[in-house]
């Protein structure tokens, strides 16, 4: 029992179950990660990878308390380059689940053992192979208390899908695929960090909007990615931060990154940005948190000033300096309560903005009816996440504005025409099943789109060029070719109504000021107010039926 709770404390939740998983199948030097899970990990968990695998011997020892291969002196703990390295994370697992361990070394056969509370340990051989399957189930079914600390089964999945994506981005040069209940949701193949950083964050991230540097000193090796600006969030939560592969909530670490953008963005908005550190592992300890989430580094001042000073020349060399912050630095944040915006200047898109915004309203058609503008409106602010409330002459205007960013992106996109970005390196996809089918005969019906597909043998295909303005969002391109099941008729109006969708802002996505009024502006321009899906992009509240709703007279 004692052990049972101890447990408790490392493994809480499917979450830490995976996270180490995947770190010791990445340990092993695997190159690729075939990752599962039902239910959230609650009824099942399983990581399958192609690394070194065990021998029969060391599958007796793993799932021991305190075994571990990594570490065989106190001095190891110096050079310590491995992920794990307490040699508790199995056993653990094993005392609060049933436990499946099926490893081969590639030399002879493989071994199988089955761990369940209050059963001895159950061993089977199995054909030769190399790697490890772990399989976790029923997780904390024997620990009643434990389970209801849990949430929700998609909640539970969403923390997992976090933590796969926090190791993918320090792992570019692994393949990661994940089914969820049978439904295959990832699949990065090995790709290059900047590959890799896109395919993670996604949109807004483009690799149009990119920005890369690298610095080293004694030390230290630092690998930054950003988004250029003006692209920002308006919190801190878009700044990933890693030391020696492992994600760290270092506030001093992400403060520096912030710092380096003071000037490139306006007050009160922060970066897109992935930092990567590498740093003797002499001279950082990660044994003080038991999530190895925080970090104590030896010289830390030096290494913010490093972060600092390399963000820097990499976003000079850009001449990237934010030119006119007025606009959205003097309006207070939240409601404002400032005159009718009569036809209001343009403003720069600060804000949770990003590169494919930029793109489309330097694109868009709308400009041609900039002057409607002039009928005015005065923006409230944003509420319940979702809407942006406007007065406009006697009516209260109530705009989902996800609906509305994705209704002039959609423009956008079809006003671009077949303009073609080639891809460097072609995509390479699988279509879903029942796609697999449709896109055999139609994959030709693509090309006038801008989409150019080329067959690659074995079911699979290359993207090899895509839209202009959809370049940087071929991911989305990809799944929505690869799911496609319905006939070509509509595939223009489809394709892009799916990339606007993936690239608008989202509910929640708070919006500054600016941002809104000029979202607004565009939406109150627009002859179709419906988003590509059909759906009305407004709903309007009178000053009469707001009136007899309070029972005054109208
Ligand atoms: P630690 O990772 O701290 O060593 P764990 O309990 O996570 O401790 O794992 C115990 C041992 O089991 C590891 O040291 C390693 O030898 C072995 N092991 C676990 N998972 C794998 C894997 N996927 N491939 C190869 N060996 C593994
Ligand atoms: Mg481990």
């Amino acid at each position: 029992m004692a052990r049972k709770i101890a447990a408790g404390e490392v493994i809480d939740r499917p979450q830490a179950v995976l996270r180490e998983l995947l770190d010791n199948a990445l340990d092993a030097g695997a190159t690729r990660l075939d990752i599962s899970w039902r239910a959230g990990g609650l009824q099942a968990l399983e990581v399958g990878d192609d690394g070194h695998g065990m021998s029969r011997a060391d599958l007796e020892l793993c799932w021991l308390p305190h075994t571990t291969s990594k570490i065989e002196t106190e001095d190891d703990l110096e050079r310590l380059r491995t992920l794990g390295f307490r040699g508790e994370a199995l056993a653990s697992i094993a005392a609060c689940s049933r436990l499946t361990i099926r490893s081969g070394t590639g030399a002879g056969a493989s071994g199988q053992v089955t761990l369940e509370d209050g059963l001895p340990p159950r061993y089977e051989g199995g054909p030769a192979l190399r790697g490890t399957r772990i399989t976790v189930e029923d997780l904390f079914g024997n620990l009643p208390a434990r389970r209801k600390f849990l949430k929700s089964a998609a909640a539970e999945g969403t923390l997992c899908r976090r933590v796969l994506d926090e190791r993918a981005l320090a792992f570019p040069g692994v393949a990661f695929t994940l089914w969820t209940d049978g439904v295959r949701r990832v699949d990065y193949p090995a790709q290059t960090p900047g590959e890799r950083v896109l395919a993670v964050c996604g949109p807004p991230w483009s690799s149009a909007g990119l920005l890369a540097w690298t610095h080293e000193e004694p030390g230290v090796r630092l690998t930054g990615y950003a988004l250029k600006p003006p692209a920002s969030r308006s919190d801190r939560k878009g700044v990933r931060v890693y030391a020696n592969m492992r994600p760290l909530q270092d506030y001093a670490l992400v403060q520096a990154l912030c710092h380096a953008f003071e000037g490139y963005l306006p007050g009160g908005a922060y970066p897109h940005a992935v930092l990567m550190a590498e740093v003797d592992p002499g001279l950082v300890d990660f044994n003080i948190h038991p999530a190895k989430r925080e970090a104590r580094f030896r010289n830390a001042s030096a290494l913010h000033h490093a972060v600092v000073e390399s963000t820097r020349r990499a976003l000079e060399g850009q001449r990237l300096r934010f030119p006119a912050p007025e606009s959205a630095a003097a309006s207070p944040p939240g409601f404002s309560f400032g005159p009718p915006d009569q036809a209001p200047a343009p403003t720069p898109a600060a804000g949770v903005w990003d590169a494919v915004w930029e793109q489309a309203r330097t694109a868009g058609p709308v400009e041609v009816r900039e002057q409607a503008a002039a009928d005015g409106f005065r923006y409230l602010g944003q509420v319940l996440g979702v809407f942006l409330l406007a007065e406009r002459g006697r009516e209260l205007y109530v705009v989902d504005q996800h609906a509305a960013h994705e209704r002039l992106l959609f423009d956008a996109f079809r006003a671009r025409g077949p303009e073609v970005q080639e891809l460097l390196l072609p995509l390479r996809f699988r279509p879903e099943d029942e796609a697999a089918e449709a896109l055999a005969r139609h994959w030709q019906d693509y090309a006038p789109l801008g989409v150019r597909l080329r067959p690659a043998g074995d079911g699979a295909y290359d993207l090899e060029a895509v839209p202009l303005a959809v370049a940087g969002l071929e991911k989305t391109v990809v799944d929505f070719v690869s799911r496609n099941v319905r006939p070509v008729a509509d595939l223009e109006k489809d394709l892009y109504a799916s990339v606007s969708c993936r690239a608008a802002v989202m509910d929640g996505d708070p919006l500054d000021p600016a941002t809104a009024r000029d979202l607004l502006r565009r939406t109150f321009q627009l002859e179709h107010a419906r988003c590509p899906h059909g759906r009305p992009i407004w709903t309007v509240l009178t000053r009469e039926e707001l009136f007899t709703r309070v029972g005054r007279l109208v």
